[in-house]
């Protein structure tokens, strides 16, 4: 079973979903961009709302910048509002037509134009597992989207579980989000395993899931290891186990300690995922292991 930690290549951090001056955020594109290459990120994708921004000037060797969108409309039918990302997309714009109507729209628009899609802050848009199941073809779900905490519902771990309990596979990411770049930066991101940093390798670690999704935690190992699915993290006060329906574990640790590994034994079928939360509550996401 091959995952992020038992493939090789280096870890790059990238935040997936962020605005500039070209839609409604407060940075201008180079200055949204040079906030994350100065805080240490490998790589980001500027998605504005309903078009692409002009990115080919603004990468450079260290830092991997990938043109991107966030298209959006309301499914009159399902009476829900989609956003998804598109990272990685050919220079494109939305047309208003489109805003009325499936997110399955989307999700062809992106998919045609190269993008892969992401399915954006869920809760925020009070959606439910069933509103991302009549939708195929996104390659992740927002399990974390930094901007949605103002109204509290920044988490969409039910979403995601509520998903591949039922069997639709899909791979969770974190992400700003960010607009204001003041208390929404810097706050979700993902830790991609990549034989090295091009749009190429990054885009392939990220359809066959070769990453993980984090506030802070580090997860440092994830692998079976003869019928267990043992795991290795920063230091951290909880790793947990999270499995179809009431299946699986908290491992916790002492008062006051810390943990950085634990197991857990891997199941005949269905699904296993884990997050690492530490002692300010932040957590890291692992992608789900699948069984058979
Ligand atoms: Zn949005
Ligand atoms: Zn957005």
């Amino acid at each position: 079973m091959e995952t992020a930690f038992t493939s090789p290549g280096h870890w790059y951090r990238g935040n997936l979903h962020m605005h500039s001056t070209e839609s409604d955020g407060k940075l201008g594109p180079q200055e949204a961009l040079t906030w994350y290459r100065e805080r240490g990120y490998d790589f980001a994708s500027l998605t504005d709302h309903r078009k692409t921004t002009d990115v080919s000037t603004f990468g450079d060797e260290g830092f991997l910048v990938i043109p991107g969108t966030e298209l959006d409309c309301v499914d009159p039918e399902r009476d829900v509002g989609y956003h998804i990302v598109g990272v990685g997309i050919k220079p494109f714009s939305q047309d208003d037509a489109t805003r009325q109507g499936p997110g399955q729209a989307l999700v062809d628009l992106i998919t045609r134009h190269d993008g892969l899609a992401i399915m954006a802050h869920p809760y925020w848009l009070g959606q439910e597992p069933s509103d991302i199941m009549a939708v195929s073809g996104a390659v992740a779900v927002e399990v974390y989207n930094a901007t949605c905490a103002r109204p509290g519902k920044e988490f969409a771990m039910v979403h995601w579980d509520g998903l591949l309990d039922r069997g639709y596979r899909i791979w969770g990411v974190a992400a700003d989000d960010a607009h204001n770049y003041v208390g929404d930066a810097g706050r979700g991101w993902v830790m991609v395993k990549a034989p090295e940093l091009t749009e190429a390798a990054i885009r392939q670690a990220l359809i066959e899931g070769r990453f993980y999704a984090t506030q802070g935690p580090a997860i440092v190992d994830m692998r079976l290891v003869g019928d267990r699915i043992e795991v290795h993290s920063s230091p951290v006060q909880k790793i947990r186990f999270i499995s179809n329906r009431g299946r699986g574990r908290t491992v916790e640790a002492e008062p006051g300690g810390a943990i950085t590994a634990a197991s857990f034994p891997a199941p005949p079928r269905g699904y296993v995922r884990v997050e690492c939360i530490d002692h300010r509550g932040l957590r890291a996401w692992s992608q789900p292991l699948f069984f058979d």
